[in-house]
């Protein structure tokens, strides 16, 4: 992980823990996560609970605000306001969050989310001043046919396009293969890395050279604190969007690893 870039930690919790259990489990886990991000200057943990349960988590962390645990979204509308049912526009989730995670493949595969889509609420929350954490990666047949690159490549310049060139480097990208995600079968380092050196490249073609090397990127699927050392080690990589783990104690133990490894590689 470069120096110059601060690394994040983030925690997506998807359809897991309604009020009573988002609280109880962010009171269990928060004294130990606050001791954690304040071991490390450059790095910022973002808990993103179902969006039932983020004003209850947002009461919690506003009791005692620590600077480097914030909150995000697992998805939004672009609209600001109007007639579409079951939504969350991007001014309700700028009222409690600071980041909105965008495109994650269940969106995708599930609720037929488009590249076109996800642009338009990207666009949407940086309009809004929220940090969007977009998501993309191949499933497992274009993985193992090596589509690899030509899906990341589509998904990029369809997702990201277009962005205000002031704002392109506020973006952060999780690369997540689908194949990795839920299936306890990681990635490796080496193999995470090479497609993350790609969407850096790709996105320097878009953005120029400086959006590129300020680019936060993280890896996701099947992080545990068994394996986040390898990730964060690659210097392209600039941390996690965990799924399974995140609501579990071991969200604070990978980001304890994670410290522990930028220490001894970046000193
Ligand atoms: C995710 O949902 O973004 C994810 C990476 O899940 P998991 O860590 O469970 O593979």
């Amino acid at each position: 992980m470069a120096h110059t870039r601060t690394a994040i930690i983030a925690g997506n919790w998807k359809m897991n823990y309604g009020l009573k259990q988002a609280r109880e489990f962010v009171q269990e886990i928060l004294p130990a996560l606050e001791q954690v991000v304040a071991s490390y200057p450059h790095i910022l943990s973002i808990l993103c609970p179902p969006a039932i349960s983020l004003e209850t988590v947002h009461a919690i962390l506003s009791e005692k605000p620590v600077p480097h645990i914030e909150l995000g979204a697992q998805n939004m509308y672009f609209e600001e306001k109007g007639a579409f049912t079951g939504e969350i526009s991007p001014l309700m989730v700028r009222e409690l969050c600071s980041t909105v995670i965008l495109g994650h493949s269940e969106r995708r595969t599930y609720f037929g989310e488009s590249d076109e889509q996800v642009n338009k609420k990207t666009l949407a929350a940086l309009i809004h001043g929220l940090r969007p954490i977009v998501c993309i990666g191949e499933n497992l047949e274009q993985y193992e046919m090596g589509e690899t690159g030509e899906v990341i490549h589509t998904q990029i310049k369809g997702s990201l396009a277009n962005l205000p060139t002031q704002q392109a480097q506020e973006i952060v990208i999780a690369y997540e293969p689908i194949w990795a995600i839920g299936t306890g079968k990681a990635a490796t380092g080496e193999g995470a890395g090479k497609v993350v050196h790609l969407i850096r490249h790709l996105y320097g073609e878009m953005y120029g050279s400086e959006a590129a090397a300020s680019l936060r990127i993280l890896y996701g699927g099947s992080v545990t604190s068994g394996n986040i050392s390898e990730f964060i080690a690659h210097p392209d990589i600039d941390g996690a969007l965990v799924g399974g783990a995140s609501i579990k104690a071991d969200f604070v133990e990978i980001a304890r690893k994670m410290v522990e490894t930028m220490t001894q590689v970046v000193g």
